[in-house]
C-alpha cells in the first residue's frame, strides 16, 4: 500500500483568502486599470493572476491597509470577445485583451491569454 500524504499546502500559503462582495464594481475598474478599493480602507494591490482550468480567471489581491488577501474570480470569455480576437489574428494582427486595452495577450500553454485577467480567449497556433 502506497501512503497518501497529507498536502497542506493550501492552509500554508499565507493564510486564507476573502472573496469580495463588490466583484463587478471592482473588475470595471481594474478593466480600466484604475486603483482598487479595498473593502477594509486602503487600496487592493494585486499580487498575482491566475488562469483556471475552465478559461476563466483569477487575481489575487492584498489590502494595503490590513495585509488581508482577496481572491477575485474574472468571468471567462464570451463568444463576442472571442470573436474579436480571432479576428485580430486572421488579420494577422498582435491579439490584444478585450477588456483591456492595449494589453497583449501572451501564450499561456496552449492558449492565448491575457497576463491581466487570466482569462483564455483564443487558442494558440
Ligand atoms: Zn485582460
Amino acid at each position: 500500500m502506497t501512503s497518501a500524504r497529507n498536502d497542506q499546502s493550501v492552509a500554508a500559503e499565507g493564510g486564507q483568502r476573502l472573496t469580495l462582495s463588490d466583484e463587478d464594481a471592482l473588475l470595471c475598474l481594474y478593466y480600466d486599470g484604475g486603483r482598487l478599493p479595498s473593502p477594509s480602507g486602503g487600496f487592493l494591490m494585486v499580487l498575482g493572476v491566475q488562469p483556471e482550468a475552465e478559461g476563466s480567471g483569477s487575481v489575487f489581491l492584498e489590502c494595503t491597509s490590513s495585509s488581508l488577501r482577496y481572491r477575485m474570480s474574472v468571468p471567462k470569455a464570451t463568444r463576442s470577445e472571442r470573436k474579436k480576437v480571432r479576428d485580430l489574428i486572421d488579420q494577422g494582427d498582435d491579439p490584444e485583451c478585450p477588456r483591456h486595452q492595449e494589453q497583449p495577450l501572451m501564450r499561456i500553454r496552449h492558449d492565448l491569454a491575457c497576463p491581466r485577467c487570466g482569462v483564455r480567449y483564443a487558442k494558440a497556433k
